[in-house]
């Protein structure tokens, strides 16, 4: 076991890659139970956090609470969510042994993706679990929902059982509004509803589960936007009905056989959006009702804020804290940042699938000016191979609100044509800087450049000083673009935000 110590000292020593994922492979190379010993040695546990979309926004305003609670959270880097990325990131804290040298107050805080999750949940025994949404994602890396659902189901259940036995009880901290989520903390007959106390003599009573969700219905409307978004009943397999939807099968759901969302504990009763500037949110929790500024723009994000708050609730965090931790946030690497370059803002979104773009797309229409926008398609591994959810997600919201457009990326073709048929090429505004002179009047400005660095150049030179380029764009390419901005001095590397 000594050499995975000494390759992620080394790894640290030479600064490659800001030590992710390489140590952890040979680390478990060495010993497949190095995850389950460093866990066991995590003084106050760990908390798992997955889910399709959010689960790095969420560990980060999770890691700004705990903190503010008192706790030092260890996490694994953004974007190493798997097995061995969480092994490397306690074997940093460990010494030529193999044994953990944190302080009292350590939390591990883990992210996961929905393909590890199965295996880091049994070795790590997770004091916590919390499931943000499950999405269809990666088709060709992680199979069907329901398939995802039924492996989780079980290493929750095997996870539940266990630690029930032992006396000690995992606590899963789910989406009410999410049903296939939900279901996760269903016994089958229906949902636990006893509310869970934290409270007094510090005995837990009632079942193991904390539901989060959306109460103010003002923001959903009725049915899921599209057929392919409707759920089956988990009871009993009827389509399940929505007399509000907020966004994909995200909602308030019921069905004939009596099944419906569960009451969540934490729950947004009003929520108000104040354009990019971010989101005014009244949160009721077990504890008290609480105020909470949120500085980042989104519904998306407000499903985020309420799995951090409810996982500290959870945790027996107070709601100062909560409110503190939420409040501090900025956004995590790539989900929605900022970046000043020559003048102009640089807003950098990550977009990896169809419900992540449509969030994308509708917190851009936040802001009603006419906008300046580069989207950016990869297919490496990371991005999944198949492209073809582009073809699911609604690029239609864009017609007529461009006024110059940039196509990048391995699959900038595709997506092209994708545009094409969405309307947006042909429905662009004038732009200024292509000129109002005769000739040239309402000459759209509409570029196919697949080298991402040069395709930011265009974008830019479309861009007036004082204005800002949005930037759409999946995994890998997020990482590119990010290493050109580095590279030019405009941004720190993003394994920075996670070496606190
Ligand atoms: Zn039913």
């Amino acid at each position: 076991m000594v050499a995975a110590w000494l390759a992620g000292a080394v790894s640290r020593a030479t600064g490659r890659g800001g030590g992710t994922a390489l140590p952890g492979l040979l680390a478990e190379r060495i010993d497949p139970d190095v995850l389950r010993t460093l866990a066991r040695q995590l003084p106050r546990g760990a908390v798992v956090v997955t889910g399709t979309n959010g689960k790095t926004t969420t560990s980060h305003m999770l890691t700004g609470i705990l903190r503010r609670a008192g706790l030092h959270p260890l996490r694994n880097a953004s974007g190493s969510n798997l097995a061995r990325g969480i092994a490397t990131a306690m074997a940093a804290h460990a010494d030529w042994t193999g044994r953990l040298r944190a302080p009292a107050n350590t939390v591990g805080l883990f992210e996961t993706d929905e393909a590890a999750f199965a295996r880091v949940v049994p070795a790590v025994e997770p004091r916590v679990i919390v499931v943000t949404n499950l999405f269809r994602d990666q088709l060709d890396r992680y199979g069907e929902v329901d398939t995802v659902a039924g492996i989780w189901r079980e290493a929750l259940r095997v996870e539940t059982g266990r630690r029930e036995g032992a006396g000690a009880g995992t606590l899963l901290v789910l989406n009410a509004d999410d049903p296939t989520v939900a279901a996760l903390g269903s016994n089958g007959t229906g949902f636990p509803q006893r509310s869970l106390s934290l409270r007094g003599d510090g005995q837990e009573v009632g079942p193991p589960v904390v539901y989060f969700g959306l109460d103010d219905v003002r923001w959903g409307h009725e049915g899921p936007e599209h057929a392919a978004d409707a759920k089956v009943c988990p009871a009993c397999g009827a389509r399940l009905r929505y007399p509000v939807c907020f966004y994909g099968h995200i909602g308030h759901y019921t069905c004939t056989s009596g099944h419906r969302r569960p009451d969540p504990a934490v729950r947004a009763i009003r929520v108000d959006f104040r354009g990019l500037a971010g989101t005014e949110i009244m949160l009721a929790t077990p504890d008290g009702e609480l105020g909470v500024t949120l500085p980042v723009p989104g519904l998306h994000n407000v499903y985020n804020a309420l799995a951090a708050a409810a996982a500290a609730y959870a945790l027996r965090a107070p709601l100062p804290a909560i409110r503190a931790g939420l409040e501090a946030f900025s956004a995590a690497f790539g989900r929605l940042e900022r970046v000043e370059v020559g003048g102009r803002t640089v807003f950098l979104v990550l977009a990896k699938n169809p419900v992540g773009m449509n969030e994308a797309l509708r917190t851009l229409a936040l802001d009603a000016a006419p906008k300046h926008l580069l989207l950016a398609l990869n297919d490496l591994d990371a991005d999944g191979r198949d492209v073809s959810w582009i073809w699911d997600a609604d690029f239609e919201r864009l017609a007529g609100q461009v006024r110059s457009l940039t196509v990048s990326g391995r699959r900038a073709e595709d997506l092209a044509v994708r545009l094409k048929y969405a309307g947006v090429l042909d429905a662009l505004l004038p732009s200024p800087l292509v000129g109002e002179g005769p000739g040239v009047r309402g000459s759209p400005a509409a570029h196919v450049e697949p080298d991402l660095a040069r395709a930011l150049d265009g974008a830019l030179s479309q861009t007036a000083p004082g204005e800002t380029l949005y930037v759409v764009l999946t995994y890998t390419a997020m990482l590119a673009l990010r290493r050109v901005l580095t590279d030019r001095g405009h941004a720190a590397p993003y394994w920075e935000d996670d070496a606190r």
